[in-house]
Formats: C-alpha cells, structure tokens, sequence
C-alpha cells in the first residue's frame, strides 16, 4: 500500500533538483528557479494520469477537502452527508468550513449506502461526500444519480483510493471535485501532500486562489496580484511536490503489485465458506490497497482479528478503532472544540451524542481488513496466505 516503501534515487532526483536552486516555493522567483517548476509539473502529470481536466494540488488531503469544499461553495449552515466509516478528516474539514456533518450509515462496500443518503437529505443538504475507503469505490452511480435528481454536490474523498477507477473513470474525477492525500501512509507520498481534482474550469480557479490567500495568479509579478476573495494557506512546497513527482511515476508499479498479491490473499481465503468479501462496485477498478472481509459474527472476527494479529499479519478491526469508525469518536460525540462551534452547528451537534447506528454496526463489527505492502516478496506472499487462512480458521 504506502509508496514510502519504493523510496529511492528517482525520488531523490527529483528533490535534489529543488536543492540545487533553492527556491522551495512553488511560486515566483522566475529567474534563479532555473526552470524547475515541480508542483507544476506534478499537477500536470496526475492531471494526465487521472485524465481530469484540473488539478491543484497543496499542503495536505484535510486540506485538499476543506479548499474543495470552499471552492464549491460549502458553508454556514449547510449539510454535508458523510459516512460513519471514514477518518476524522472527514468532519474536520466539514467544521473548518462552518457547516454541518450529516453521517450516513454504510453499507457492505465499506462506504455510504445510498438508501441511507436519499433518508437524509433535508432542504440544507448542500453536498454528499462518499469516502472510498480502503482503496476502493462507493456506489458512484446511485450516489451520482441521488445527486442528479435532488440537484446536491458530489464531492469525493478519494485520499485513501489514488489511482482506483469507476466504469474506467478515475476515482476523485466522476464527482463536481474530488480530493487525494499524499500523506506518508497513502498509495503514492509527498511525505505530505493531497491534490483537487475537477474538471469545473471555476472549481479549479477557486481552488487556485484560495489554496494561496486569495492571490490570482494571473501576473508574473506575484507581489502585483488582485484577491477577487478572501483566501487562506494550504501550499505545498516544492520539496514535497518533487518527491510526489517521482512516485505518481510509479503508481502503475504500486497498483500491479497490489493487484497481484491481493489476489492471492482473496482466493486462498475464499475456500473457507463463512468468509465474504467487501462489496466492489467495480471489483476492475479496485487500487487493491486493502482485502476486506466478513465473518458471520462480531466474536468471531475479533478472535480472527487477534488471532492473525499472533501470527504476525497485520489487521485493522476498525469497529474499535478511533480515527475511523464513529463508535469511538469521543471528541466528536461530545462536541469537544478548543474553542466553540457556531450557535446552530453547536445545536446540530447535539444529536451526536445518544445517536446510534445499528445498521453499520452490523457491518463494521463483523469487518476486518488487512493492508497489502509493496515489499513481500513473493515466497513471503504465500506464507503470509497461509498463515492467513489458518489465523481465520482458527477463529470459527
Ligand atoms: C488520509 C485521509 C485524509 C486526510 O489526508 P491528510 O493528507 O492526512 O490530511 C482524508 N480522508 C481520508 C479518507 C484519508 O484516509
């Protein structure tokens, strides 16, 4: 899964490009950049790669949402649909831009049930934000259809799918704008990064400006720029764009090795009858970062949890985690700010803290997923399959 894995002397090429000017902004500075535009030339080539008309990329994939979300027009007062399994960004970003988290039960792909979606929708719903989580795809044709028909935003949080496609369509590029990380963890890397994707000529332009305090970027003086709004800054500088550069180059080598091995760990654990799988959509377009899998009960997948957990693979049970699934969202449940929320947010707020959500319960407490690394060779593929196979076993 993490391209951090594949570090190597193309990476460190590139970087060292910036190093020889030392010009680490990816503005100005025309003359003694020598013609190294790295963050340009990395929007370029995920624009080219996803074939998507624009791409901005900048600091972070929290970032990427929150200049998304503002780009599109979100704020105070409006309702943003999100999913119960996703990472705490989610919401973070729904908040940095005033408006309200709707959360959704999910369904057996791991992502929002579009029934669910369509039963919350209320005359504020502005957007609904499908997270393909685990490197693969929500059900983008009813969500897009849901969308269509009550005139609603798809915006996708596809930070964790880089290079996962719909139907032959890039994930992040189906919506009205979709958003990646390039955090260390994630398919390919900028040690931190994330990109917006759009091919809304205005979604882009505002994006532009508001990823850099506003500024139009229409001169070659920078410091001569007009501000047509109020912006804030969520840059990526050119260090972390150059190492972005060198990995989107390798994200066919990334997808290919996780395809393959995910297969081998898929068949050898489709002999065991009371295991099912995630939900593909697209089962094609898969990234392959992760294997997701059910087991009949909740019992059963924490002893299967703990018992591969023994044999030394690793496994994510995400019902008990708390980044990723609401039932440990404290912080969240409790409306826990530094400072306070808007006086309506604050009272939206209040609903989080008896709500319960049985039907992704069900789901999420049966899960457990299992990250496919770039770096096992292949006799470790096998004994990891095996060792696999067995871990579950032993828990039915
Ligand atoms: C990683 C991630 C983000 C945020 O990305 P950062 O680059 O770490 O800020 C947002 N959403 C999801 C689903 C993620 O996995």
């Amino acid at each position: 899964m993490p391209g951090y894995e594949f570090f190597g002397p193309e990476e460190r090429k590139e970087v060292n490009d910036v190093l020889e000017t030392g010009i680490f902004m990816r503005y100005g500075f025309d003359g003694p950049r020598k013609g190294i535009w790295k963050a340009k030339e990395l929007e370029q080539a995920i624009s080219e790669k996803l074939n998507v008309g624009y791409t901005q990329i900048v600091s972070s994939g929290t970032a990427a949402l929150t200049v998304a979300m503002q780009a599109l027009g979100i704020g105070a007062g409006d309702e943003v649909i999100m999913p119960t399994f996703t990472f705490v960004a989610s919401f973070e970003c729904i908040f940095s831009v005033g408006a309200t988290p709707v959360l959704v039960d999910v369904d057996d792909t791991l992502t929002l049930n579009p029934k669910a979606v369509e039963a919350a929708i209320t005359p504020r719903t502005k957007a609904v934000m499908p997270v393909h989580m685990c490197g693969a795809m929500a059900d983008l044709d009813a969500l897009k259809a849901i969308c269509d028909k009550h005139n609603l935003i798809l915006l996708e949080d596809a930070c964790q799918s880089f290079g996962a496609t719909y139907k032959g369509k890039a994930l992040g590029t189906i919506g009205h704008a979709g958003a990646f990380s390039f955090d260390f963890v994630k398919t390919i890397t900028c040690a931190e990064g994330g990109a917006i994707v759009t091919n809304d000529k205005d979604v882009y332009v505002k994006a532009d400006g508001y990823s850099d305090h506003g500024h139009d970027h229409l001169g070659v003086d920078r410091g001569a720029d007009l501000h047509p709004f109020i912006g804030y800054n969520f840059r990526i500088s050119e260090l972390h764009a150059a190492v972005g550069l060198a990995q989107v180059r390798k994200l066919d080598t990334f997808l290919g090795i996780q395809r393959k091995t995910k297969k081998i760990f898929k068949d050898a654990l489709s002999a065991i009858p009371q295991v099912s799988f995630r939900r593909l959509p697209d089962a094609e377009g898969d990234s392959a970062t992760f294997l997701a899998f059910f087991l009949p009960e909740e019992s059963q997948a924490r002893a299967a949890a703990a018992a591969m957990k023994a044999a030394g693979l690793p496994a994510f049970y995400w019902f008990d985690n708390n980044w990723h699934y609401i039932r440990n969202w404290e912080h969240f449940k409790q409306s826990t700010v530094l400072s306070r929320f808007a006086p309506g947010l604050q009272q939206a707020m209040e609903l989080y803290k008896v709500k319960q959500f049985p039907a992704s319960d069900a789901i999420m407490s049966r899960c457990i997923c299992t990250p496919i690394n770039l770096g096992w060779s292949d006799a470790e593929v096998a004994e990891r399959a095996e060792k696999l196979v067995n871990a579950v076993k032993s828990a039915l």
